[in-house]
Order: structure tokens, then C-alpha cells, then sequence
């Protein structure tokens, strides 16, 4: 991979440290020089830089960089004057450029409020979201006008921001004197205070209102019981949808499950048209992963992106996580991307919640497999339909859950535990001696670290 990903996977995960004004003063102008096993080089284009940087970011810049390419990185520093910046010259705090222009057939500069990397083009369209996908390009084409709101609903790491900006660049594209505003709800509710505050409410509502001619709100779900806000919006809302102009709404929840929200703005939502997105399934995640492997030059072999697909179920965005730092691992250590470096990767980007185990995790997943009930694994049931998927389910909580024999016993219906140290041992043995055994075992493994 690129230096410049992994530099730009670095930043990333400063982010999460830093605020954006920090971010685009001071990393803006840094440079990945070089990376191999051990180190890192940044290079900085002036003494200035380098010092503050080094005094200021040292601890967060090293954090970010394990965390994208191993704990046993190092980190040095070049300067370079003749980097593009000013030698020496003062840093303008927030002097971040817009980002490039799309390369490709339009020449336009992205609109200044929208992610321009968000575009229909490279959006991956399967079962789970060819409606939302539908029913904005819809709204993005103009040939919807009863589309009105667009309510895009659905979980984390969907999609759901990736479409709302692709809408917006798109009309954007097509039309460039349209006023659009792009806003996440929680910097309406912000600047809302703000102008409360400084008694600037006209300028802010004069904002909204009349200079918007499209308004993308993303995660609206905020909004909930924060009455003065809601009432703002409400009136934005009516302004806005009275004079004809397109509202475009993304939010975790539906209206209906907003209990705080307040009725006359849930049945505002809930006039126009609601679209969901689901989890993408198997053969959508695959082409997400393929799509930006290809798209970042990243060679995954086929059966590591089917294995990736496997184990990320639910989240896009941890799926291109994982693809960079694959990447940048791999890159560096020279290793090829295996499954096992995939197992690595997820360990360290997932939160432990999703990839721990737990015994009803595993009496699910088992008995699902077996195709027997959950209650019939507890039971006192002898029947060997029974006792094997028991027997095995009692296995992993000792092998993948470490519970000690008495709670896996009480777990599984208040049994012995001598019962479950025989039925472990049993399994244990088995798995070397049965072919069958040992198959179930596997394919039982590998749904149980399926994350979702
Ligand atoms: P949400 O707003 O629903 O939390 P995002 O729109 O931020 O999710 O999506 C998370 C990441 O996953 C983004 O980088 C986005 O580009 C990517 N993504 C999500 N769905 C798709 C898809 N169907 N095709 C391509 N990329 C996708
Ligand atoms: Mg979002």
C-alpha cells in the first residue's frame, strides 16, 4: 500500500483524538517519508512544524501510528523545506485546502459542505439497500418530487451518510447555483445555541431557510428530547417543505422509535417517504470489499475477501478499517494478507463486545447449527441428537469462554460438575479420534466469530 494511506489512516485515528482545527493545522502539512518494519519518517516542512508538533503530538501521533501499523513502531523525523509549504514560514492554523476535485469526467470542485469520496459511482448497491440506493438517486435526479422528506433510517456504518452526501454531490454536479446544506443535526443544535446565545437567531434562521435550497440533515436521531431544538427544526422544516424545496433525513432510529420526539415533527418525517437499510448480506459485502481493494490497489486473494466477508456482518465502516490496516501490515512486514492476518486486524479494531463470546452466544450458535432448541441443550434429554451438540456447546464455554466446569454446569440446567468435566474431556478426546466430531467443531468455530 501507498504511503500516503497509511498516512492518511494515521490522521484518521488522530481524529479520534484531536479536534479538526488541530488536525488540519499541524498534520495537513506533514508527509509520510518512509516505512518499514521498525519506523516511520515523517516529514515536516519546517523547523516550526517538527518542534511543535514533536513537543505537542509525540504520545497521540505514536498511538495512532501502532494502532495502524503494529506496537513495535518507531517513529522519526525528516525536515524537508522544499516540501510545497513555506520554509520556515508561520503555519495558518486551519489552512487545511478543500480536498482535490474528483478525478474523472467532471472537472468541478467538490462543494465545500459535502464529502466528495461519497458518490453514487462507488456505492455498492445489493438487496439490503437497493431501495434507500432507489429512492436517492431518485430525489438526486429530480424525478421525485412526492419524495418529500426522504427519510434514509438504518444502523451503524450502513451507509447512511455515504448516501446523503452522494445525493447532495450529485445535485451539486448537475447544477451548482443550488444552494445545498449539508449539516449533522447535532451542528444545527450547536449553532443554534451559539446564536441564541449571541442573539444572532435571524442570521441563523435566515441561514437555514432562505439560503438553503436542498438540506441534507444527517443523524436526526439527536434531535430527541431536545424540545427547543426540535421546535426550531420544526419551523426550518415547514419553511423549507412549503416553498418546495428537497429535505433529506438520516437517522439510527425510525421516527416511531424516537419516543421523545415530539408528534408534529414524527408525522412531518413520516409525510414523505422512509427507506431502510438493512446489514448488507454476504455477496454485497463481498463487492464492498473487492470494490475497495481494487479501488486502493490493495491485492486481497479471494478467499481472505470471502473470509473478511464471513466474519464482518454488520458495519461497512469497520470493513475498510480492516482493508487498511491489512494493507499497511502487510506492507510493511512484507507478510502476504492470510486469513489469520485478518483474524489479527479484527482483534485490534473491534470492540471487545463484539468479539467476545459468551455461553448464549454459544448455545445459540450451536443449537441453531444442530438444529435443535436452546432449551433441549439444557435439558436432562439423552438422546444423542441431544447430547452431542450439548456435549460440544459445554466444550467451547470451557475452551473459548474459560467459565469454570461448576458454571458452565449450572449454566446448562444445573448440571454436576463432574457431568461437564466428563463431557469436555470427551469432546477433547473426540476431536482427535472422529473425523465428524472435529468437522463440527470447525465449522461451528468459524460462526461463532462471526461478528454482528
Ligand atoms: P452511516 O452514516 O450509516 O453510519 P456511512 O455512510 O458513514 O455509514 O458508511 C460507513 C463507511 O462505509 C463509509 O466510508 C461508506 O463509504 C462505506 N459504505 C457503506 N455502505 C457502502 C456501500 N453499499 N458501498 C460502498 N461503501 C459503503
Ligand atoms: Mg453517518
Amino acid at each position: 500500500m501507498q504511503k500516503e494511506k497509511v498516512w492518511k489512516e494515521i490522521v484518521r485515528e488522530l481524529g479520534k483524538d484531536l479536534d479538526q482545527t488541530s488536525l488540519s493545522s499541524w498534520f495537513s502539512s506533514l508527509k509520510l517519508k518512509s516505512l518499514d518494519k521498525n519506523t516511520i519518517v515523517i516529514e515536516a516542512p519546517n523547523r516550526f512544524v517538527f518542534d511543535w508538533v514533536k513537543h505537542h503530538y509525540q504520545d497521540k501521533l505514536l498511538r495512532a501510528a501502532k494502532g495502524v501499523v503494529g506496537k513495535n513502531i518507531k517513529l522519526q523525523y525528516d525536515i524537508n523545506p522544499g516540501q510545497g509549504l513555506e520554509p520556515d514560514g508561520p503555519v495558518r492554523p486551519g489552512s487545511l485546502q478543500a480536498p482535490a476535485p474528483i478525478p474523472g469526467k467532471k472537472t468541478r470542485r467538490p462543494h465545500p459542505g459535502l464529502n466528495p469520496k461519497y458518490t453514487f459511482d462507488n456505492f455498492v448497491v445489493g438487496r439490503s439497500n437497493q431501495f434507500a440506493h432507489a429512492a436517492c438517486l431518485a430525489v438526486a435526479e429530480n424525478h421525485a418530487r412526492n419524495y418529500n422528506p426522504l427519510f434514509i433510517y438504518g444502523g451503524v456504518g450502513l451507509g447512511k451518510t455515504h448516501l446523503l452526501n452522494a445525493i447532495g454531490n450529485h445535485l451539486y454536479q448537475h447544477n451548482p447555483r443550488k444552494k445545498i446544506i449539508c449539516s449533522q443535526a447535532e451542528e444545527f443544535l450547536n449553532d443554534m445555541i451559539h446564536a441564541i446565545r449571541s442573539e444572532k437567531i435571524d442570521a441563523f434562521r435566515k441561514c437555514y431557510r432562505k439560503e438553503c435550497d436542498v438540506l441534507l440533515m444527517d443523524d436526526i436521531e439527536i434531535l430527541a428530547g431536545k424540545e427547543r431544538t426540535q421546535e426550531e427544526f420544526f419551523y426550518t422544516f415547514n419553511y423549507l417543505y412549503s416553498a418546495g424545496k428537497k429535505i433529506i433525513i438520516t437517522s439510527d432510529k425510525f421516527p416511531k422509535e424516537m419516543t421523545t420526539l415530539e408528534e408534529r415533527l414524527r408525522s412531518r418525517f413520516e409525510s414523505g417517504i422512509l427507506v431502510d437499510i438493512q446489514p448488507p448480506e454476504f455477496e454485497t459485502r463481498l463487492s464492498i470489499i473487492k470494490d475497495k481493494a481494487k479501488k486502493d490497489q490493495i491485492f486481497i486473494p479471494d478467499n481472505v475477501a470471502m473470509y473478511m466477508a464471513e466474519r464482518i456482518k454488520s458495519n461497512v465502516r469497520k470493513i475498510e478499517g480492516c482493508l487498511i490496516r491489512l494493507s499497511a501490515i502487510s506492507s510493511i512486514s512484507g507478510s502476504p494478507i492470510t486469513e489469520e492476518l485478518v483474524e489479527e486486524v479484527l482483534h485490534a479494531i473491534l470492540d471487545d463486545d463484539e468479539t467476545r463470546l459468551t455461553p448464549e452466544k454459544i448455545i445459540k450458535v450451536v443449537s441453531s447449527y444442530f438444529k435443535v432448541k436452546v432449551s433441549d441443550l439444557k435439558s436432562a434429554k439423552r438422546n444423542r441428537k441431544y447430547t452431542v451438540p450439548r456435549h460440544i456447546a459445554m466444550y467451547f464455554c470451557r475452551e473459548l469462554c474459560k467459565m469454570s466446569f461448576p458454571e458452565i454446569g449450572s449454566f446448562f440446567g444445573g448440571r454436576d460438575h463432574s457431568t461437564v468435566i466428563h463431557s469436555y474431556r470427551k469432546i477433547g478426546i473426540e476431536k482427535n479420534t472422529q473425523i465428524e466430531i472435529s468437522r463440527h467443531l470447525d465449522a461451528l468455530k468459524r460462526k461463532l466469530r462471526v461478528v454482528d
